[in-house]
């Protein structure tokens, strides 16, 4: 099984991606996260990418497509989830095509949404761990002891695109890029909307009836 999980940033996807891949023993490819890890090690990659990430612009395609062609042989044989890729139609159309020579394709494609203003309102309020990747709410998850991960006792902190500023640039991005995905995958008919204003628990179990539909239907 093959499900990209997409949406604007702030709006739980990174939640609910840990949640599924638990549940469903999913393969998590979260391209967020990776780009973070390249450029906390300082890799060539990193280097690249790293002015991207602070200015809230997406990476260029050319260095996102090796990292994924390299997931996707490696990981062949086991369910992925897309986690924040594809994020623009010449990345869904490149990913369709490197899973078609595998004789896979998109199962499930998953848009969580939720309004501007709520967006920001989180990302100003998230943190997370950099150790164990756990993510917080100051005002709706919080942790137990104010700025200590729960999970390792680390400081959290705040990603340097989560300042408003950058949300905002990022809500652009979103808008121009990565919106028209909806239409590309409604026309492969593995379009599902979900409404992202609810609990993490709500959104779980009803991302949870969608995988479990389909997977009942096979
Ligand atoms: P995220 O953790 O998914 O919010 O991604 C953080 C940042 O990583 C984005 O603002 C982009 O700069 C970069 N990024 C993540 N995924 C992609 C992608 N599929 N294509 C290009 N850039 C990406």
């Amino acid at each position: 099984m093959r499900i990209v999980l997409f949406g604007p940033p702030g709006v739980g996807k990174g939640t609910q991606a840990e949640l599924l891949a638990d549940r469903y023993h999913l393969i998590k490819f979260s391209m967020g996260d990776m780009l973070r890890q390249e450029v906390a090690v300082n890799s060539s990659v990193g280097r690249r990418a790293e002015p991207f990430l602070k200015a809230g612009h997406l990476v260029p395609d050319n260095i996102i497509f090796d990292m994924v062609n390299n997931f996707l042989i490696e990981y062949q044989n086991q369910d992925i989830l897309f986690d924040g890729f594809p994020r623009n139609l010449n990345q869904a159309r490149t990913l369709e095509q490197s899973l078609a020579q595998l004789s896979q394709k998109i199962d499930i494609a998953l848009e969580l949404y939720l309004p501007d203003q709520e967006i920001i309102k989180r990302l100003e309020n998230r943190r997370y761990c950099p150790s164990c990747g756990r993510i917080y709410n100051c005002l709706t998850d919080p942790p137990k002891i104010k700025g200590v991960c729960d999970e390792c006792g680390k400081k959290l902190i705040k990603r340097e695109d989560d300042q408003e500023s950058v949300i905002r640039r990022r809500l652009e991005v979103y808008e121009q890029e990565t919106r028209p995905l909806t239409e590309y995958y409604k026309e492969l008919n593995v379009y599902k909307k979900i409404d992202a204003s609810v609990t993490k628990e709500q959104i779980f179990k009803k991302i949870s009836e969608i995988i479990n539909g389909y997977t009942d239907k096979k």
